[in-house]
């Protein structure tokens, strides 16, 4: 019997699994796909957000500033790739400065700090590239960027550290409420049997909760696609840009990836299938015309590669609560942008709900950290790297050319967890940079096999269906 079960291994179920390692309790983190981090959080603009184009009194609102705030606490102790570079929304005209007065107010109100609106020679002075025709822009000093799904890893390995217990490959399809003795989730790894559940299922979080009865949740998709510029454009810009924001959207913007990729998008439009990955000429032509507005010198040529993502949307807010109806069941819903943001601060929102619902919450006395940190050889001063590679050859070997990515920083992503294509990407960078994997990708597959003691045939980009070879004729 677990005391709490967190269905969903996105950037909230393991900042929730996170929060909850705190306290002497027995968690599982279940998750259907092969991986964490294989759902919405995985395919996103990874920004940081400082909390200026949340609607006040909202939610969403309270919760970025303090998980920006916990971020950049937590990106020390839990070594995370984040880097406060500030955003700058962006006017062009009369109209939208006033705007951006009444957006530096609204975020002043929510806790915001280091707000200013810069004038137009402040941006000639220090954003080179942007458009001339910008008359000001309100500077957020606080606003950083990360790589979302290394966020997924370093929650979730330091909540596994603790005593979580992460179960991949294991989706839930039905749930027992049994009354007055938690429930049984009949899942297909068998049953899991827990006093409290909290539905993290992202996209699917309205099925989850349709699994207890409730039926007054709606997840709609909102597509977002964005385009990767090659990293030669890496000084492109030295800010985020944003245009003034609608009430549908932040709008399209101008970010770089925490790998120093630019990346420009995402568009923001209803869709039915939750499925739906394709990204489309109309969407690559507006994020094009907007993008270039900001920054004219934007070249279609440099784009190396596109995905789109999909906002789990419930209404314009979060949708997090005990469900008084199905007491021990938590809905945390429509994590929309910016849930990679608040991430850290709904884990604490939950577990002050579970609190209140009854769940005794004991601090454990002593923690363990993550001792051995990632070693990355492109992120390294060059006379580190020198010192690193003399001390182990496998450091000196390398796997990705693109990305300069090591056979130890291979080895050491398989021993914390990955046994994918992308889960070995997503952790090290390999296969992400110009070539797409052509050249590293049959090396990785060969680590994978050997390392995780599974036939090449087995070996997959993302978990079942996506396997690469059909048959192993190495000894015919
Ligand atoms: C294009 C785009 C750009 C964005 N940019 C930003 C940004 O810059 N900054 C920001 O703060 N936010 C941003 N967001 C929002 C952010 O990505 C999401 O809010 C966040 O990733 C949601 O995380 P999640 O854990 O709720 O969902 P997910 O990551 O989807 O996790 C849910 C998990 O539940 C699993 N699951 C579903 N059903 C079951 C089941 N029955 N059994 C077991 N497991 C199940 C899924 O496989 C999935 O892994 C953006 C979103 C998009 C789409």
């Amino acid at each position: 019997m677990y005391d709490v079960a967190i269905i969903g291994g996105g950037v909230v179920g393991a900042a929730v699994a996170y929060e909850l390692s705190h306290y002497s309790l027995h968690v599982a983190l279940v998750e259907r796909e092969e991986e964490l981090s294989f759902g919405v959080s995985k395919a996103n603009s990874g920004i940081v957000h400082p909390g200026t184009q949340n609607p006040p009194d909202s939610l969403k609102a309270r919760l970025c500033v303090l998980g920006n705030r916990l971020i950049r606490e937590m990106a020390g102790t839990l070594d995370l790739d984040f880097k406060e570079v500030g955003e700058l929304i962006v006017a062009f005209n009369e109209t939208e400065i006033a705007h951006l007065w009444q957006l530096k107010q609204e975020a002043e109100d929510c806790d915001v700090s280091g707000l200013e609106v810069v004038s137009r020679q402040w941006l000639r002075d220090n954003e080179p590239n942007l458009s001339p025709d910008a008359v000001a822009a309100l500077l957020a000093p606080t606003a950083g960027i990360i790589s979302p799904y290394r966020l997924v890893y370093a929650l979730s390995g330091e909540a596994e550290l603790n005593g979580v217990e992460v179960r991949t490959s294991t989706r839930v399809d039905s749930i027992i409420c049994q009354e007055g003795s938690g429930f049984v989730l009949s899942t297909t790894h068998g049953e899991i049997c827990t006093r409290y559940v909290v539905n993290c299922a992202g996209l699917y979080a309205d099925v989850v909760s349709g699994m207890v009865g409730l039926d007054d949740l709606r997840i709609s998709p909102r597509k977002g696609e964005e385009y990767i510029l090659d990293k030669k454009r890496r000084y492109l810009t030295r800010h985020l840009l944003f245009p003034v924001p609608t009430p549908d959207s932040k709008g399209i913007l101008v970010t770089r990836t925490s790998d120093g990729n630019p990346m420009i998008g995402p568009t923001a439009y209803e869709i039915e299938d939750k499925e739906d990955l394709s990204t489309t000429d109309e969407g690559l032509c507006q994020v094009l015309r907007v993008a270039q507005r900001l920054v004219p010198s934007i070249d279609p040529a440099d784009i190396i590669a596109y995905f789109a993502g999909l906002r789990p949307t419930a209404g314009d807010d979060f949708v997090i609560r005990h469900e008084k109806k199905v007491p021990g069941f938590v809905n945390v819903a429509g994590i929309q942008s910016p849930g990679l943001t608040a991430a850290p601060a709904i884990g604490k929102y939950v577990a002050w709900l579970l609190e209140c619902a009854g769940l005794g919450m004991r601090p454990k006395t002593q923690r363990h950290g993550r001792k051995q940190r990632a070693v990355h050889l492109l992120a390294m001063p060059l006379e580190d790297a020198k010192r690193v590679v003399r001390e182990d050859p496998e450091c000196a070997e390398i796997v990705c050319r693109c990305e300069t990515v090591s056979l130890r920083e291979v080895k050491q992503a398989i021993a914390v967890g990955a046994t994918t294509l992308d889960g070995v990407k997503f952790r090290t960078r390999a296969g992400a940079g110009r070539c797409h994997g052509s050249f590293c990708t049959c090396r990785i597959m060969r680590i994978l096999s050997e390392k995780t003691d599974r036939p090449i045939t087995s070996i997959s980009k993302r978990g079942k269906g996506s396997e690469i070879v059909v048959a192993d004729r190495s000894d015919e």
